[in-house]
């Protein structure tokens, strides 16, 4: 059997760095880490030279509407690979497209783009992440508010029967809202928390029903006030709840950033980017959805000035996590890998290195150098050639 073989990097192992192993992939999945001196490579074995770059889990972005020109709501199989394209080269090997809210018409247009894209092999999509529309208009931010209504399962049976719904962002209080909770549980859907105005007490109550997750953590949701906690202290209390984090310094403050990580832990921390179709691009005018968006010195506002997206970039992301709460790379992993893919039930087949795992693998070395999807070279930056 065709065999690759991962040597001379700094294998990313228990929040740690392991060196002097082999990795050997073999049809695309990881199926050992071992001591390089008792391999024996054979002619037959494509050989990577990390060149003592640390070899990462792909990061996995929960939530991101768009990059590079394309968005998520373009709905064209053309922009879901172009934005797949350019995640690779940002060292993404999992990523949940993230729609907005908008008419059934265009929502399901965008489900059945991503649905036909499932079969696709080596791309970093791994399902879908709906963003509304089941979500409350006083916290809606730039989600438009013509396209904001309860939830009706006549509408949202038909996107979860695809298969292809990992998680949705829905505002629990909404009549409608424990019933969608339950059909979430029963297909295995992710419920998030995000544009609502749940209280402490409903936060509590929609966690009894199957919430799992606070979405982009402080934006879109009541803050914390000490007669009536909210959403967060309320996810707090409940191990079973993960925390998106947009951490590029402009939606929540690096001090927040971490407070919520030394509180929670990392275990329970999911950063993502938000990012939308600027993302990678120049500052300029955009459209996000159905909404108008200007971009300026990276901070994407709609017209009333409210935040509408990110332009932030997974190893962004990363790099300012470690700053804003002073952690060590290996310290800092797991919140872009493990705990995604753990918290969309993916887990251990994406967000570790292990055998058994697939061969989704970042090369890092102050920057992505290359990326490996199920075993194959996606993305490998020019001036790093393997030997
Ligand atoms: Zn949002």
């Amino acid at each position: 059997m065709t065999r690759t073989l991962l040597e001379n990097s700094r294998i990313y192992q228990n929040r740690d760095f392991i060196t002097g192993h082999t990795l050997i992939i073999e049809d695309g999945k990881i199926t050992a880490i071992q001591p390089a001196d008792t391999v024996i490579p054979s002619d037959t074995d494509t050989r990577i030279n990390a060149h003592n770059a640390y070899a990462l889990p792909g990061f996995i972005d929960l939530h991101i509407h768009g990059s590079n020109g394309f968005d998520t709501m373009d709905a064209t199989p053309e922009a879901i690979q172009g934005l797949c394209d350019y995640l690779v080269t940002q060292g993404v090997t999992g990523f949940l497209p993230t729609t907005m809210s908008d008419t059934t018409a265009d929502i399901t247009s965008a489900v059945d783009t991503l649905n036909d894209f499932a079969t696709r092999p080596h791309t970093p999509y791994l399902g879908i992440h709906l963003e509304g529309p089941y979500l409350n208009t006083e916290h809606r931010g730039s989600q438009p508010d013509t396209h904001l209504r309860p939830p009706n399962p006549d509408e949202y049976l038909c996107w979860f029967e695809t298969g292809q719904v990992k998680l949705i962002t829905l505002a629990p209080e909404l009549t409608g809202g424990h019933t969608l909770l339950q059909h979430c549980v029963q297909h295995n859907i992710t419920p998030a928390l995000g544009h609502s105005g749940a209280t402490y007490a409903q936060t509590h109550e929609a966690v009894i029903a199957g919430l799992r997750q606070i979405t982009h953590t402080f934006n879109g949701m009541r803050g914390i006030h000490h007669r009536e906690p909210g959403a967060f202290v309320a996810g707090f209390e409940n191990p079973d709840v993960t925390f998106q984090l947009i951490t590029d310094g402009v939606h929540i403050h690096p001090a927040m950033v971490n407070m919520v990580v030394k509180l929670v832990g990392i275990e329970r921390v999911a950063v993502i980017t938000d990012a939308m179709r600027a993302a990678g691009l120049a500052d300029g005018e955009y459209e996000l959805g159905d909404v108008h968006v200007t971009v300026k010195d990276g901070e994407a506002r709609t017209a009333q000035g409210g935040l509408a997206g990110s332009t932030l970039t997974m190893p962004n992301a990363l790099r300012n996590v470690m700053t804003f709460c002073d952690l060590t790379l290996a310290e800092a992993m797991p919140m872009l890998t493990e705990v995604p893919a753990k918290s969309i039930g993916m887990y251990p087949q994406k967000g570790i290195l292990q055998a058994g795992a697939d061969a989704d693998i970042v090369l890092w070395q102050d920057d992505v150098q290359t990326t490996l999807i199920s075993g194959e070279v996606v993305y490998q930056q020019t001036d790093f050639a393997p030997a």
